[in-house]
């Protein structure tokens, strides 16, 4: 019991001081936070390979439980809050500063080494076994760091609500792995008896759970800045991980810089996923393009900053009237485009919806504002999205030749066509 008490505090305590130090990284540097994690490392494996205390279920070192455990825990917490790229350097400095070490020591052995006054001798072979123990404990680190990095991703998938099981079973994982793989070498090395396996995997385990409240406990309280909504550019830079800044940057470049909508691009991918699942599930996609009435005129009256200013007013609207699952697109200078899972009349009640709702847009802005929509629904009879657009694109040119202000879908006649192919075809 009082074992389990002891290091329960060493726990606590490491992880207080090296959360502080961390804390603070914007004034006194991230250094100060990285030389106490390759200080802690030293002592880590000193105490791994000598230092042993008996619990119920076995044998344990504080240096792995404790220590070893932490460690990865404060990797994790580099790569949450910092990125990849910062948690490299620890990993490749303990790496390298290990090898040195090594290194150094096959060179002092060579030292004619005097004699203490107290008969004192060096005990260089331990320092040497230690290296290599360091070496391979360094080694397995750099698996380690990577494997919690990618599960807490992976994870993140299905838990990125709930972050305490997100984190807790991201390094149990690894600190399982570890385990069999440090306890492999220090069995051949130091003759680590097969106690120390299991009874250092339920220490690590227990250390595994702690060090995961407390790091969701610390990430909750102190690290307050939330996460995604990226806020522009700088956002992205200073709160997201690097995976995260990725792909927030990959959503920033397929939008529009006016409207903030998907753009072109996006239209063309998205279209083509969109039109393979449709038929790949037997659900109807529909696609309206939406085309501003005599936009040229309010640029010519108003001036360009007027236009773009409607143009975004515009876009506000599709947003807002389209579902969430619907995806809408900016196609062109004041072309709209959006693609909805729905059958023909549904997507042609949006598009009447979205008539509409210009009307109450003119009446704010003091402007007359219509749109004339075409829109086109998938068949099984359709070859790609060209032929998809083509369709609507033609509907919409009914909508313009025909006085604007409209919606254009098919026509009576092609809905009986649709309806009952063959006697249309008689
Ligand atoms: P209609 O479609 O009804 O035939 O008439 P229109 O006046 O809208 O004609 P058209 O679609 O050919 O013209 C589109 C105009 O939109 C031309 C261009 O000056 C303006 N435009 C295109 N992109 C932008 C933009 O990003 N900002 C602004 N302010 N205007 C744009
Ligand atoms: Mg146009
Ligand atoms: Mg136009």
């Amino acid at each position: 019991m009082a074992n389990s008490l002891l290091l329960l505090a060493e726990a606590v305590l490491y992880f207080s001081v090296m959360v502080a130090l961390f804390r603070f990284r914007h004034r006194i540097g991230i250094g100060v936070f990285l030389c106490a994690l390759g200080v802690m490392h030293f002592l880590e494996t000193y105490l791994a390979s000598v230092f042993y205390i008996a619990l119920p279920f076995g044998l344990l070192s504080p240096g792995s439980t404790v220590l070893f455990s932490g460690k990865l825990v404060m990797l994790l917490l580099l790569y949450i809050k910092e990125d990849a790229r910062t948690v490299r350097q620890p990993i490749y400095g303990l790496l390298f500063g290990n090898a040195l070490m090594i290194g150094l020591v096959l060179v002092l052995r060579q030292h004619e080494i005097a004699a203490l006054p107290g008969g004192q001798v060096p005990d260089i072979a331990f320092i040497d076994q230690m290296g290599w123990l360091m070496v391979w404990g360094t080694a397995l680190l750099y698996v380690d760091a990577i494997l919690i990095i990618l599960f807490y991703e992976k994870l993140g998938r299905h838990l990125s609500r709930q972050p305490l099981a997100r984190v807790a079973a991201a390094v149990c994982t690894v600190l399982t792995f570890d385990q069999i793989g440090f306890f492999t070498a220090l069995h051949f090395v130091a003759g680590a008896p097969m106690e120390v396996l299991f009874g250092g995997w339920v220490a690590k385990m227990a250390a595994g759970l702690v060090y995961s409240l407390l790091l969701v406990t610390y990430l909750r309280w102190f690290e307050t800045e939330r996460l995604p909504q990226p806020r522009g550019l700088t956002g992205i830079f200073d709160t997201l991980t690097y995976r995260e800044r990725y792909e927030a940057l990959v959503e920033h470049v397929g939008r529009d810089g006016l409207t903030g909508l998907l753009h072109r691009g996006r239209f063309e991918t998205d279209g083509e996923v969109a039109l393979a699942a449709s038929r790949r599930d037997g659900k109807p996609l529909s696609l309206l393009i939406i085309d501003v009435d005599y936009f040229k005129s309010i640029n010519d009256r108003f001036g360009h900053a007027e236009g773009d200013r409607v143009l975004k007013s515009i876009a506000g609207l599709l947003s807002n009237a389209a579902g969430a699952k619907d995806r809408v697109f900016r196609i062109g200078g004041e072309e709209f485009a959006i693609l909805c899972e729905h059958p023909h009349g549904i997507a042609r009640l949006l598009g009447e919806n979205i008539r509409q709702a210009m009307k109450g847009l003119s009446r704010t802005n003091g402007l007359e504002i219509s749109v004339s929509t075409g829109i086109a629904t998938a068949s099984a009879s359709t070859g790609g999205l060209d032929e998809l657009f083509a369709l609507a694109d033609q509907r919409l040119y009914t909508a313009k030749t025909t006085g604007r202000d409209r919606v254009v879908g098919e026509s009576a006649g092609e809905r009986a066509e649709a309806a009952n192919p063959e006697r249309a075809a008689r």
